[in-house]
């Protein structure tokens, strides 16, 4: 079941039996690595599976074996973005090259100061320009709406390159009210889809009830 958020019909939670499973293993504590990133990858089906229902598409004519037919495909003269925030945003990349195979991947990397809580820069793998932006849908995928932040800088960048807002989707696992709300400010009408908006954030930044430092345990560095 997809579910839209009190008063906010452009945040899209998707209520599912198999997110909640899945976001379960991943709030456990003790959910080893592998375990973590596995539930993730499952998420990831499910996430872009609900955030791309609205990708038009076009008639194609395909023989079948036993006789043509017309079929639909995703429209050819729309180019997709995967845009992953490294590092966390890394984890959604494979599954959403496999569920888009002809998207491009452009890397944004940003750390988050830990006293400012502001993101830091450090990688934009963004054209000066893109081809033909009205005809371009990018997916901005992060695991974490914390302060939103690294996700508003992002959603910044691509507006600055023409890409039209209704054609910016961002993707997370978990919110925070506060980041929804930061992002909200600027961008109303962005399509934001992600398993579950959580309670709060803590002085830290960090999300409660959340799953820890995303990145951390994605990659086994907890405690480094
Ligand atoms: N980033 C994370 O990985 N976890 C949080 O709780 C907040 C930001």
């Amino acid at each position: 079941m997809i579910q839209a958020i009190t008063n906010d019909p452009n945040t899209i939670v998707c209520d599912h039996p198999l997110c909640h499973q899945n976001l379960s293993i991943i709030r456990d504590k003790n959910t080893s690595a592998e375990m973590f990133r596995n539930a993730i990858r499952r998420l990831t089906y499910l996430l872009l599976y609900t955030a791309t229902q609205d990708l038009e598409t076009e008639e194609k004519v395909t023989q079948t074996p036993m006789t043509e037919c017309k079929t639909q495909i995703l429209r050819q003269d729309v180019k997709i973005i995967i845009a992953p925030i490294l590092r966390a945003g890394l984890i959604f990349s494979d599954i959403a090259s496999e569920v888009l195979p002809n998207a491009s991947i452009r890397h944004i990397g940003m750390y988050r100061d830990e006293k400012s809580l502001k993101p830091v820069w450090y990688y934009d793998k963004t054209p000066i320009m893109f081809e033909d932006p009205q005809k371009t849908v990018v997916f901005i995928l992060d695991p974490m709406i914390a302060t939103g932040n690294s996700g508003l800088d992002t959603i910044k960048l691509f507006a600055s390159k023409r890409i039209p807002t209704k054609n910016i989707r961002f993707v997370s696992l978990i919110a925070a009210p506060e980041g929804l709300a930061r992002i909200r400010k600027y961008y109303p009408d962005l399509k934001i889809t992600t398993a579950h908006v959580d309670d709060c954030l803590t002085k830290t930044g960090y999300i409660l009830p959340g799953l820890g430092d995303a990145g951390d345990r994605i990659f086994n560095t907890v405690g480094e």
